[in-house]
């Protein structure tokens, strides 16, 4: 039989955070449910000024069925914490609510989901948008700006610009926090992070004016 590629089915009728958050849970729009533990939703207040949209759950998230829980939701609550962003008062999430791996030994391994995955789940995304309607939406890596600001669209050229988008009133585009784990050494580690922090100050500073 063939894979379902839509999520919109297993929309619930009532559209709240709390709703929507439940019928996730059930949700076969694609394959990646099937080896992966559990939804993962995007968590946050319905009042959150600022929504941050990661690709997909990890291995750490996947198990705890929270978004950035793991080692790159530490480094982005230290991006967030230098630029003056209350975790706490953003809501974060993914284009994808499934963690997508291949298995190497015991360890799960992220692969980078493919265009139809991202576009089977973009519904909840859609909804999640609607309901928090977030003053700012930061994108956190290529896959999430490509699938939200199109293919053509390059992090590392645009990076910490406000961009002109329908998705919120402010829009803007940085590394995900997981690029600062990967990097080489300590030197280059520290530079990430500190760009990644003055991306995040820009959109704290738009947000103020
Ligand atoms: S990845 Fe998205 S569309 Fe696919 S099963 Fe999970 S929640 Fe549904």
């Amino acid at each position: 039989m063939e894979e379902p590629n839509d999520a919109t089915p297993f929309l619930p009728e009532r559209r709240t955070l709390g709703a929507l958050r439940e019928a996730a849970m059930g949700c076969r729009g694609c394959h990646l449910w099937r080896g992966a533990t559990q939804t993962v939703f995007g968590e946050g207040l319905k009042r959150s000024r600022v929504m941050l949209v990661g690709e997909q759950p990890g291995d750490k998230e996947d198990l705890a069925g929270e978004p950035f829980v793991g080692p790159a939701g530490r480094e982005l609550d230290r991006g967030l914490e230098s630029a003056g962003i209350d975790r706490v008062e953003a809501y974060v999430t993914n284009v994808v609510k499934h963690f997508k791996f291949e298995e190497r030994g015991r360890r799960r391994i992220h692969q980078t989901p493919k265009r139809f995955e991202i576009e089977a789940c973009k519904p909840w995304l859609a909804e999640e948008l609607r309901v928090v309607k977030p003053e700012a939406v930061v994108l956190l890596g290529a896959t999430a700006a490509k699938a939200l600001l199109g293919s053509s669209f390059r992090v590392t050229q645009h990076r910490g610009e406000l961009i002109d988008s329908e998705l919120a009133p402010l829009v803007s585009a940085t590394i995900h926090p997981s690029a600062i784990l990967r990097a080489p050494d300590d030197e280059a580690r520290s530079r990430e992070r500190a760009a990644f922090a003055e991306d995040l100050r820009a959109v704290a500073q738009a947000l103020r004016s």
